[in-house]
């Protein structure tokens, strides 16, 4: 009797030994409400998080998202995460409800394609705010503009321009899909292995836009999989893509609001003229408000610098500003937990390279 209960023990035991000789390094390829979907080994597994690494990344902002590395354990036809490598760039917003905290949308992005409409959607304060968040995480960005079936061409001509006046040098591009008109120099972008994400307000065509440069419908094809299967509707918040170049495409849901998760910095990479006037200003710190001698004010006085591009400029410097010191100090928090974690994955699996 003795003798059973000790071989059961025994038993009970081996599964998790063997199943920690099965450590892999794996990319997060899905997200849903309370789980992960990983692929490790062009396999799929669902995946939750392990134990430890859920009160480690206790602050939404460290855990895993789309797009990231990940340190998991396969058992059988699951995985448990127990590690987030660190990210190369991410996409981040502040969190809905004017939270301190960043949601970060997705992880190691190369490049970012801000979608915006060239009908109603179309505006070009907006266009700044998602530019200066998309390049504030370190990936490419690259304007969109869809739609343009749907504006005489001169108006499209006027507002290409006007774009084109506020992004700093990002290129911008002119498209729509219901006629697949201007997609060739956008499908050269998308290179192998590269990942890449379309951000814009809900309803500019962004899943439109991925489908055509797919070649199919495999985004509503894929939807209504997850239905037949779950007998339920989708839950997918984030999901990768594998495009026919083998371009990896994250699809992120349409966003109503994009809180600025950004330092100063950022801002003023995208308003270059406003950055070179605030080098004539007589004090170094000019706040381009009251000061005497500010070069920009003169330049906004003299009509050198457009009103609507000095508001645009001081309220998302505000913004930025607000956060500034957050931003560093989540920032930094975040590195040196994912370090902390992996250096854990060291010692569990020393002779093993991640
Ligand atoms: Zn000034």
């Amino acid at each position: 009797m003795n003798f059973d209960a000790g071989r059961k023990a025994l038993d009970l035991d081996e599964p998790s030994s063997a199943a920690s000789g099965a450590a892999v390094t794996a990319r997060i390829v899905a997200e849903a409400r309370g789980g992960y979907v990983i692929e490790a080994a062009e396999q799929e597994y669902p995946a939750g998080l392990s134990g430890r690494f859920r009160h480690q990344a206790a602050g939404k902002s460290e855990r895993p998202v789309v797009g990231d590395e990940v340190e998991v354990e396969l058992s059988g036809t699951t995985a448990v995460i127990h590690a987030c490598r660190p990210r190369r760039t991410v996409l981040a917003r502040r969190a809905a409800g004017g939270g301190e905290i960043p949601q970060v949308i997705a992880a190691n992005i190369d490049r970012v394609f801000v979608t915006m409409g060239l009908d109603g959607d179309f505006n070009l304060r907006r266009l700044e705010r998602f530019l200066v968040g998309a390049r504030r995480g370190g990936a490419e960005a690259v304007v969109l503009l869809n739609k343009s079936d749907l504006v005489a061409p001169a108006e499209l001509e006027r507002r290409r321009q006007a774009a084109a006046a506020v992004t700093a040098g990002v290129p911008v591009y002119v498209v729509t899909t219901r006629t697949e008109t201007g997609l060739d120099p956008v499908r050269a972008l998308l290179l192998p292995e590269q990942l890449v994400c379309f951000i814009g307000s809900s309803g500019v065509g962004k899943s439109s836009i991925i489908n055509g440069l797919l070649g199919d419908d495999v985004i509503r094809h894929q939807a209504v999989r997850e239905n037949d299967q779950r007998g339920r509707h989708t839950t997918t918040c984030r999901q990768m893509y594998r495009l026919p170049s083998g371009t990896l495409v994250i699809d992120t849901p349409g966003m109503r609001e994009f809180g600025l998760w950004a330092q100063t910095g950022a801002v003023d990479d995208l308003f270059p003229e406003i950055r070179t006037l605030a080098d004539e200003c007589f004090f170094r710190d000019c706040s381009h408000q009251h000061e005497p001698r500010c070069a920009v004010r003169r330049a906004l006085e003299d009509g050198v610098l457009s009103a609507e591009r000095y508001a645009s400029f001081m309220k998302l410097h505000r913004e930025s500003r607000v956060i500034a010191a957050k931003v560093d100090l989540t920032d930094k928090l975040m590195l040196k937990k994912q370090e902390k974690a992996l250096h854990r994955q060291y010692r569990r699996y020393p002779h093993r390279r991640f």
